[in-house]
């Protein structure tokens, strides 16, 4: 029988890339997006030439309520949630002394509170009585080792790593594996702002030479979802060329 992952923030991006992966290895996708209803649209529309088990439904992961109807849409259009991926992130460059409480609750209220309010509700309406299924969170390298500039992101990608830990123990004895994906630097919208002066210095300390692309990431995601990965629990695994060893 098919499985069946949800996807959040899955239209542009790393999340793209991982809905693809998942469509090529046969699963029914649900591609959760915010924003970019034409971008989900789109991607929807090329994977069905391929799987016809691939559903876009629109949910801002800050509110309880669209949460609660992107679980139920999933589980009514697909009757399983067996793998999470919980990727919806955003980012900003600020001196920590100039983030204002508003910018500083929204990074928390996306990164954080939106991992941990989905992973709860899924946990609740599907896994914990299906005794069965992975998660899997992204954090970033900057979770890992702090970064200058990006305090509050830095911030919530280590407690994602936090919550891994924590969470796995907790609900591997209902055979539910939890675990973080901690990317280093990736072409995507997220990382557009940099200029090729920067994206060259950041270059220039990757052991591998190069920054990384969304399919780098997609391909341990769904690596960590498979039974290959039965055994791996409470892990951080980090796709980064080698710049943070
Ligand atoms: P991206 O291209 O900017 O995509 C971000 C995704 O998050 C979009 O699909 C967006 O959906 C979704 N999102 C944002 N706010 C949301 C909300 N309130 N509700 C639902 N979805 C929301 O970024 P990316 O680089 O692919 O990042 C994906 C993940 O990887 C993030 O968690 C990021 O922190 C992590 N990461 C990225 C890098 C990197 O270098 N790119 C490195 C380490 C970790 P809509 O567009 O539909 O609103």
């Amino acid at each position: 029988m098919k499985k069946t992952v949800l996807i959040t923030g899955a239209a542009k991006g790393i999340g793209r890339a991982i809905a693809i992966k998942f469509s090529k290895l046969d699963y029914k996708v649900v591609i959760n997006y915010n924003k970019s209803y034409e971008l989900a649209k789109q991607l929807q529309s090329e994977l069905l030439k391929e799987n016809k088990d691939i559903y876009i439904c629109k949910a801002d992961i800050t509110k309880k309520e669209e949460i609660e109807n992107l679980v139920n849409f999933t589980l009514e259009k697909c009757g399983s949630i067996d793998v999470l991926v919980n990727n919806a992130g955003i980012s900003k460059a600020n001196l920590f002394i100039e983030d204002s409480i508003d910018e500083m609750n929204e990074i928390i209220a996306v990164n954080l509170m939106g991992t941990l309010n989905v992973t709860q509700t899924v946990l609740k309406k599907y896994m914990i009585n299906k005794k069965d299924g992975a998660i899997i969170n992204l954090s970033s390298i900057w979770g890992i080792t702090g970064a200058s500039c990006e305090v509050m992101y830095s911030t919530t990608k280590a407690a994602i790593i936090g919550f891994t830990k924590s969470l796995a123990k907790e609900i591997g004895p209902s055979n539910i594996r939890v675990n973080t994906v901690a990317p280093g630097f990736i072409m995507t919208d997220m990382t557009s702002n940099y200029t090729q002066e920067e994206i060259n210095d950041f270059k220039s300390k990757i052991p591998l030479d190069r920054v990384g692309n969304t399919d780098d990431i997609a391909g341990v995601v769904t690596f960590l979802a498979s039974d290959d990965a039965s055994y791996i629990t409470g892990q951080v695994i980090s796709p980064n060329g080698g710049v943070v060893i």
